[in-house]
């Protein structure tokens, strides 16, 4: 008899922003697979099966779930914030749309998670309140130039941006070049968002303008976030601002 597979999104990190659903999956679980960090945010208890891998595995770690599901087992797939913003849920359906026939008709649901932007722009306020794109800086699975081409689209439209895997080790100079890209398109006063370990003990939240920006304020654990033209500062104390998206905007 078949199993099942839930892709849990397990939020920014903090146990109170795992949602009531996610944590219901995971109690029924007979099996969580995973990117090694997110697998040690589960709980460990008798009779759960835990299957940490390494980063860039993903298609091996979807296969391996199916598999398992396949097989009668009830697996977990986790990711950190939600499953479906650069996370296992498309590397599960991709493994479904290129294997065994009969991994389409198995039971599968995607369960969602608080993603890292919405966690992010909570600390700062409301950036994120009018219209807003949502992009990876990694180049890993996307050429650079196609990279720069959204990033200047989405300047011209106006869109707010949630820049995610800002950098890496392999990935030192991307951001460094993309807020160069981004510095000739909009005025260097627009505020720029470095949110690192949202929710975790380790949280941090700075913002600087646009023509200060740099990539050494960030590392893989920072989201960030560009704003807009039309975004707001109020001061909260000397070093301290919220930062907010006005409800309407006009065309500049
Ligand atoms: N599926 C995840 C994103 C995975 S990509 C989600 O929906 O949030 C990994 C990137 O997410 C990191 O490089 C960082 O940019 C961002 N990120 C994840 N958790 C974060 C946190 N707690 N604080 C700040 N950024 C975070």
């Amino acid at each position: 008899m078949a199993g099942w597979i839930r892709i849990i999104g397990l939020g920014p990190g903090s146990d109170g922003l795992l949602t009531p659903d996610a944590l219901r999956w995971l109690e029924l679980a007979t099996d969580v697979v995973g990117y090694h960090p997110y697998v040690s945010r589960v709980p460990a208890r008798p009779g759960l099966s835990l299957h940490p891998s390494d980063n860039r595995e993903e298609l091996v770690r979807a296969r391996h779930a199916l598999s398992m599901a396949q097989a009668g087992r009830y697996v977990a797939v986790v990711s950190g914030g939600d499953a479906g913003v650069f996370g296992m849920a498309s590397a599960v359906f991709e493994a479904v749309e290129s294997g065994d026939p009969a991994w389409a008709g198995l039971d599968i649901e995607v369960v969602p998670g608080i993603s890292a932007c919405l966690a992010a722009a909570a600390r700062a306020g409301a950036p994120l309140g009018h219209d807003f794109c949502v992009l990876s800086l990694s180049d890993n699975l996307k050429p650079w130039d196609l990279l720069l081409h959204r990033l200047r689209a989405a300047a011209e439209a106006g869109f707010a941006m949630a820049l995610y895997n800002p950098v890496s080790a392999a990935r030192p100079w991307q951001l460094d070049e993309a807020f160069d890209v981004l510095r000739a398109l909009l005025p260097g006063e627009v505020p720029v968002i470095f949110a690192r370990a949202v929710t975790r003990p380790d949280e941090k939240l700075l913002v600087c303008p646009l023509r200060e920006a740099k990539a050494a304020l960030a590392d893989m654990r920072t989201l960030v976030l560009i704003c807009t033209e039309a975004t707001r500062l109020i001061a909260k104390s000397s070093d301290e601002c919220w930062v907010y998206a006005p409800r309407s905007v006009t065309r500049s």
